[in-house]
């Protein structure tokens, strides 16, 4: 970190903040030009906080050099990471796609779709059984009830299921069924539900807030991890913008940016990215070309009787012909699907 004091400051402010940097346990090493001193700091600036620095008398401005998250940073961990999904490895060679209705309805919906998608190539089974809906009169999901619906479709099939816990108090619940937890969008930026997926074990799926940045994606990606578990897998499920044709404008930037910043395998959710069944297998192809490590799909037997997100659901023959449009994309990018 680098701190500029501003034009002619006194030396005592300088001394002061030394002093307070000192205390932090950091190396201060002040430069004294002609016109103000700068100082260097040495030690791991994450620890400090960068505001109340920055508002200090005689501070004009406060330079990080590191970025604030540290877990997730590629600066930390160079190759990239890839997590094990009860057997599944996301972030190798092979792109891995999840697919499944939105949220789990009955029996013969989940078994049926699962075996589908199975067929078709799939590799891991999703399905909402805690849904955030944004009226309190839709349907909110089978809670429990879906939960071992979604144990059934895995017995039948051996897919792995992921699905969305939304608040602490039933993670434990959740992660009895489900071999990946997801974290929806209006979550990315729940603390305490993030914090207490890092001390479950079970991976992560962690989906783009609406609004949100990548720093803060990274940020609420290492929440998880410095509380202890380092299997996440970022998830770009587009974000609000101006354009008023498509639910979403499905961000495909965040892929090989994220990728810069990050060793987390990213996937891309071309569903909710667009909310128009039409679009999802262009953006999911657009996904893969990207650079994303796979996709996850909403499918449904009877998509326009789907009880959340119809429209922006493909049937199960959609999905076949998808998967198999799918293989050249990811041979054209050198990876497998
Ligand atoms: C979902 O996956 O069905 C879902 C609710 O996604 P998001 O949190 O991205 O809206
Ligand atoms: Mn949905």
């Amino acid at each position: 970190m680098i701190i500029v004091m501003k034009r002619y400051e006194a030396k005592d402010k300088v001394e002061q903040i030394i002093e307070k940097l000192k205390k932090a346990g950091m190396q201060p090493v002040p430069l004294f030009g002609v016109e103000r001193t700068v100082i260097a700091v040495i030690g791991d600036e994450r620890i400090l906080d960068i505001q109340q620095l920055a508002s200090m008398d005689g501070v004009e401005k406060v330079m990080p050099v590191l970025k604030p998250y540290k877990f997730v940073s590629r600066e930390s961990h160079p190759e990239n990471s890839i997590i094990d999904v009860a057997g599944v490895r996301i972030g190798g060679k092979k792109a891995i796609v999840m697919a499944g209705p939105c949220s789990v309805e009955d029996e013969q919906q989940i078994v049926e779709t699962a075996n589908s998608v199975k067929e078709a190539g799939a590799s891991i089974l999703r399905g909402g059984a805690f849904k955030p809906r944004t009226g309190p009169y839709d349907f909110q999901g089978l809670k429990e009830e879906g939960l071992k619906l979604l144990a059934k479709a895995r017995d039948a099939t051996g897919l792995p299921v992921v699905t969305e816990v939304m608040q602490p108090k039933y993670i434990t619940m959740v992660a009895k069924y489900a071999d990946m937890l997801q974290v929806g969008a209006r979550n990315m930026q729940n603390y305490d539900l993030l914090r207490d997926l890092g001390r479950c074990k079970k991976p992560v799926l962690l989906k783009r807030g609406m609004s949100s940045t990548y720093k803060e994606l990274l940020l609420a990606a290492e929440y998880i991890v410095a509380n202890g578990n380092p299997n996440v897998v970022l998830c770009e499920r587009g974000i609000r913008t101006f354009v008023a044709e498509t639910r979403n404008t499905l961000d495909l930037n965040m892929v090989p940016l994220v990728k810069e910043l990050s060793h987390l395998p990213i996937i891309v959710d071309p569903s909710h990215g667009t909310g128009i069944r039409s679009l999802v297998g262009s953006m999911a192809k657009a996904g893969i070309a990207a650079g994303a490590d796979g996709l996850m799909v909403e499918v449904h037997p009877r998509p326009d009787k789907a009880k959340s997100d119809a429209d922006q659901t493909i049937s199960l023959a959609h999905f076949k012909t998808l998967m198999q449009e799918l293989r050249a994309v990811t041979q054209a990018v050198g990876r497998e699907l």
